[in-house]
């Protein structure tokens, strides 16, 4: 199998309820019907590519249960090749999501099968992170299977771009190979421990960096120079998944060719588009729907 991206990173099945209030300790509250919705950093990534007409794969792990189905079927309705997706005997994995009248939400996160991406799994995908263009990784699923991702991208002169959520110490091997480091604040925050200077971000050996900005946009950041990448002015409705949108179309364009600066460009309309609809995979425009915008 061949393809241009591989996505190594988490699938879980979002179940959002509706509340009024939380319940405390010991209480039962009664909440809305239940909504059941694909997600997982790795699937959304994914599928933004897919939606953006890039030949992609998922390198991630399901349970042989309804919310695998789930997942599955939303990744292959949208071209995400699932050859590398391992079926294991740990549930699939599921994010419990309250969300209260004011609009902001708690979750529990069970990660179940995608803790089960491992080493060996990875190593089972040599051919295809050597035969892609650009291996993208995010940090729901292992560590240790995150860096040999990585280090096999490296070997073989596949770009690797790593979207460092949630936050955790990547070993300077890793930190090196990575063409960008995609960060976004608050993450770049964690990183620089107080320094404020993005720029700075390029200390800790990255050969670039991106730092998302919200409504604002995004900053690349290069040796020779940062560029400033305003993002188009929208009315958002629901952000969820916007940063693995935004990384989704981000790797398209690189595996297409993009320079780094251009492909950002053309992520920030992708993730604005996003952000203008509800929920995270449904809200991902085609790449017809971004040509009809102004960028
Ligand atoms: P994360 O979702 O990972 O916290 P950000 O909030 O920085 O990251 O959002 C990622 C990208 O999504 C931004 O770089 C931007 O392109 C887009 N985005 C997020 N919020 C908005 C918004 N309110 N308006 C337009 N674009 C947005």
């Amino acid at each position: 199998m061949t393809v241009e991206v591989v996505v190594i990173g988490s699938a879980n099945a979002d179940v959002v309820v509706r509340v009024e209030r939380r319940p405390g300790a010991g209480e039962t509250v009664l909440g809305s019907d239940t909504v059941l919705a694909a997600g997982g950093k790795g699937a959304n990534a994914a599928v933004a590519a897919a939606k953006q007409e890039a030949q992609v794969a998922l390198l991630g792990a399901l349970g042989d249960d309804q919310h695998g189905e789930l997942l599955r079927g939303s990744m292959s309705g949208t071209g995400v090749r699932l050859d590398l997706v391992r079926t294991t005997d740990r549930p699939t994995g599921a994010a419990y999501i309250t969300v209260t009248p004011d609009g902001e939400n708690t979750i529990v996160v069970s990660p179940g099968a995608n803790s089960a991406v491992d080493v060996e799994q990875v190593e089972g995908a040599r051919e295809a992170i050597a035969g892609a263009k650009v291996l993208l990784a995010s940090l729901e699923v292992p560590l240790e299977a995150i860096e040999r991702a990585v280090a096999l991208a490296h070997e073989a002169g596949t770009r690797a771009v790593l979207n460092l959520s949630p936050v955790a110490e990547l070993s300077p091997q890793t930190l090196a190979a990575l063409d960008p480091l995609v960060v976004n604040e608050h993450e770049a925050q964690w990183l620089l421990d107080g320094e404020t200077d993005l720029r700075k971000l390029l200390d800790l050996g990255p050969r670039s960096a991106v730092v998302t900005l919200g409504s604002a946009g995004a900053l690349v950041i290069e040796r020779d120079g940062t560029t400033e990448v305003a993002s188009p002015k929208v009315t958002a409705v629901d952000t969820t998944g916007a940063g693995d949108a935004f990384a989704g179309a981000l790797v398209t364009q690189l595996a297409a060719g993009d320079d780094l600066v251009a492909a950002a460009r053309r992520a920030v309309r992708v993730a604005a588009v996003s952000v203008t609809r509800p929920g995270a995979q449904a809200s991902y425009p085609t790449r017809g729907e971004v040509d009809s915008t102004e960028g």
